[in-house]
């Protein structure tokens, strides 16, 4: 039951900023206290960290 991607046996994820699904591979991730958030380019990631203000932590 229920549908079921045989095109790939990478898992999706969607990006946190556009939305688009994209390879689990192909992201960027940033941990946040509740949940893990991914990205689908450099240009999400950023566009994110600006709006949440939230540095990875390296200085
Ligand atoms: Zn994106």
């Amino acid at each position: 039951m229920g549908s079921r991607i045989d095109d790939t046996t990478v898992p999706l994820v969607i990006c946190e900023v556009c939305l688009k699904r994209v390879a689990k591979d192909m992201t960027r991730q940033a941990e946040t206290p509740n949940y893990v958030a991914y990205f689908c380019s450099d240009k999400c990631w950023d566009r994110w960290h600006a709006q949440h203000g939230a540095n990875p932590g390296t200085a």
